[in-house]
């Protein structure tokens, strides 16, 4: 199998290992730009979400991310680091700049998108940021957070060049 396609499928497995659906990220857009465009459904939501999980760079924000959370758990990050992730500390910041590689890929509407959806923390946002199951989300919250503020932003971008036949890769 090609390396691109280990990459792409340890991504979703592992996001899927974490409790995260791509149903759950579309949702989020969904809560993004559902004031926007009215009767907006739900599949086209998922599909944006599904284009922002193809690309390379945000399956390695996601591999990485998911890494550190999970050796987090592990108590196998040594200290200071170790603390700092357990309890994500805000001022360690890490974990938002691995974010933000992801935010930006469709124009910087996202960058707005990702500091409103971090705020209000709707949805599976709030199950990974619930900090009484002994999970540690430190990294995945804001990734997930950050696919959803780049898939709206690629919506919004389609929806406003629809009949210019939009296509990123
Ligand atoms: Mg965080």
């Amino acid at each position: 199998m090609k390396r691109d396609n280990v990459v792409e499928r340890k991504a979703l497995e592992w996001l899927k290992q974490r409790g995260v659906t791509v149903d759950d990220i579309a949702e989020l857009v969904h809560f993004l730009q559902g004031p926007y465009h009215s009767d907006l459904k739900l599949s086209i939501c998922k599909e944006n979400v599904e284009r922002v999980l193809k690309k390379r760079e945000v399956q390695n924000a996601i591999l990485t991310g998911i890494q550190i959370d999970v050796l987090a758990e592990k108590n196998a990050l040594e200290e200071p680091l170790a603390n700092m992730v357990r309890r994500d500390e805000g001022l360690y910041g890490i974990d938002e700049i691995i974010a933000l590689s992801i935010v930006n890929i469709y124009g910087s509407i996202g960058f707005t998108n990702y500091g409103y959806i971090d705020k209000q923390k709707p949805g599976i946002l709030k199950d990974l940021n619930d900090k009484s199951n002994g999970q540690c989300h430190t990294f995945l919250d804001d990734i997930v957070g950050a696919i959803a503020a780049a898939a709206s932003s690629r919506l919004a971008h389609s929806f406003a060049h629809e009949d210019e036949d939009f296509d990123d890769d």
